[in-house]
């Protein structure tokens, strides 16, 4: 028989399996997952879980009312997710894990080492990891918001070979399965690209926060950084007992044979831009591509606060994205050299070894 190629995986498993009812945990489906990371154990495969559920697992334990608050759901994930975590400990004999993130963490470089140097860790040390967002402290603004989009960014960070995105429907359709009985399966795709974000559509799951749009999204993240990608359906055992096989149940997303450097996909899928460097409409990046040629009497405007080692935009002033990319330089003084135009400034900035925007930790922007 033959058997899947892995070294290190991630799967990542929604609340509609984790808490179908939204009426706390249930082990009905999780049982085929649960046999599934066995049997990839044991086969020398190491494996970090990606698990959703914890505001569908806590939720029966509040008080029912019409308008459930932000900070009544920061509450229920609170008490959900010890729940969560017991229903997957007692389906395994061996330790699990638990880690628990926010944007944050994901976009500051340090920790984002730090989380793959805590999970390798733990499996060397046999013990599953299982990941969360941390949904009780997590802000509008902090928030990477799905668990979908969090599993590719875990893969990366862990440096996964391949992702295992368990869905509620078989894999990616031509077109909205539940609404047209003829729709059908795609089974590989090797480019993501517009016309794959249309078929996604805005289909959503009724208990979770993703939809088939963020499993995209997660799989345009990952395989961007060579790590096969597969949508599947969870709920049906046969996905995984084909998975085991090497075969593929649902959507492949093939990965790309020059992934990005680890530190530019960084940049282009984990961090979040937190202002803005605004040049004018003519400028163009050197030959070579790289914001080195980025000097100060390019800059035209500044948007928004950020401090040095945070990642921003820029951008030309007709809005065309060109690069992300961590800035050496705060915004009050990119902000006054754009405004006052200080030749010794500009001098003093341009003249030293450090450029406006750093080019190891950038990524240019593909043409909109
Ligand atoms: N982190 C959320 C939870 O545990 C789920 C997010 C999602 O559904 O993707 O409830």
């Amino acid at each position: 028989m033959k058997s899947p190629n892995w070294n290190r995986i991630v799967i990542k498993v929604g609340s509609a399996l984790i808490a179908p009812e939204r009426n706390g945990c249930s082990s009905h489906y999780l049982l085929s997952v649960a046999s599934f990371i066995v049997r990839c154990r044991r086969q020398g495969i190491q494996v970090v879980l990606v698990s959703s559920g914890s505001v569908a697992a806590g939720s029966h334990l509040f008080r029912k009312s019409k308008n459930t608050s932000g900070h009544d759901k920061k509450a229920m994930a609170a008490a959900g997710q010890t729940e969560m975590m017991a229903t997957w400990d007692r389906l395994f004999d061996f330790s699990s894990a638990q880690i628990l993130l926010t944007d944050e963490d994901l976009r500051d470089r340090e920790r984002f080492v730090n989380i793959r140097n805590t999970i390798d860790s733990l499996l060397e040390n046999d013990i599953l990891p299982i990941v969360n967002e941390n949904d009780t402290i997590t802000t509008d603004r902090v928030k990477v918001g799905d668990n979908d989009n969090l599993s590719a960014m875990v893969a990366t960070s862990v440096q996964a070979d391949t992702l295992i995105i368990c869905s509620d429907i078989d894999g990616l359709f031509d077109s909205n399965p539940q609404l047209n009985a003829n729709a059908s399966l795609i089974s590989e795709v090797r480019d993501i690209n517009e016309q794959v974000y249309a078929m996604a559509g805005g289909a959503t799951s009724a208990v979770g926060t993703g939809g088939m749009r963020t499993k995209i999204e997660a799989a345009e993240k990952a395989v961007s950084h060579g790590v096969t990608t597969y949508i599947v359906n969870g709920f049906d055992q046969r996905s995984f007992d084909m998975l085991i096989q090497g075969k593929n149940p649902g959507t492949l997303f093939h990965p790309h044979q020059t992934p990005l450097q680890e530190s530019k996909h960084w940049v282009r899928h984990t961090t979040k831009a937190l202002g803005e460097i605004v040049v004018d409409d003519e400028f163009s990046l050197s030959p070579k591509q790289s914001v080195d040629s980025l000097s100060s009497s390019d800059l035209i405007d500044v948007v928004g606060e950020f401090s040095v080692g945070d990642v921003v935009l820029l951008r030309t002033d007709s809005g065309e994205k060109i690069a992300k990319a961590k800035t050496n330089y705060s915004s009050c003084l990119l902000d006054f050299v754009a405004q006052q135009g200080d030749a010794s400034l500009n001098q003093k900035i341009d003249g030293t070894p450090k450029p406006i925007l750093s080019n190891k930790f950038s990524a240019i922007m593909e043409a909109q």
